[in-house]
């Protein structure tokens, strides 16, 4: 098990993705927030359909102390662009090479000999209809990535706090992630 990333090899590694930014952050410093699910339950037309969103993940708590099980995350934006900001299709279509760019960062972090758990974008759409609607356990729980919001982590206040970008204005995109990992 490793017990410290290895900062110049994990920079030598991103080098080959389009991460526009990262932070190491400490789970301790993280706060999460009831106020962020409610608004996956009132305006979330996925929230209670898949295994990646509420009430699926578990209760707040249960989220927050899965994250803290995890002493540090990399938290990272990776940039897009669309022809048109306002096209949501297309957007959502950007999506996709952003998931694997954390699956990448994930699996770096295995090789490495952590463990991790990964907390992404938006809610799960490997499958065309989530087990979940089938009172079914996920199919692929290895790929599968909660989003952010899920967990009840306020994405904005950490980009604030650690003065990274939140929107690069035109026609671009910031995806964020953060992988957890001890
Ligand atoms: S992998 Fe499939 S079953 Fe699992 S959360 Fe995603 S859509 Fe649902």
């Amino acid at each position: 098990m490793a017990d410290k990333l290895n900062i110049e090899r994990f920079e030598d590694f991103i080098a080959q993705y389009p991460i526009f930014e990262y932070r190491i952050l400490n789970t301790s410093d993280l706060t999460v927030e009831d106020r962020v699910r409610i608004v996956c339950q009132q305006e979330c037309e996925r929230y209670g359909s898949t295994w990646a969103c509420p009430p699926a993940v578990g209760t707040l708590k249960e989220c927050e102390d899965r994250i803290r099980k995890y002493g540090q995350a990399v938290f990272f934006s990776s940039v897009a662009e669309v022809s048109d900001i306002m096209n949501m299709q297309e957007m959502l279509e950007t999506r996709d090479a952003h998931e694997e760019l954390t699956t990448a960062v994930a699996a770096f972090l295995k090789e490495q000999g952590f463990e991790t758990f990964t907390l992404s974008t938006e809610s799960c759409d490997i499958c065309e209809e989530c087990a979940y609607l089938h009172g079914q356990p996920c199919r692929h729980p290895d790929r599968m990535h909660p989003c952010l919001e899920s967990h009840g982590v306020v994405v904005s206040e950490i980009v604030e706090k650690e003065q990274m970008e939140y929107n690069l204005g035109g026609n671009t995109i910031l995806w964020f992630s953060m992988v957890l990992f001890q």
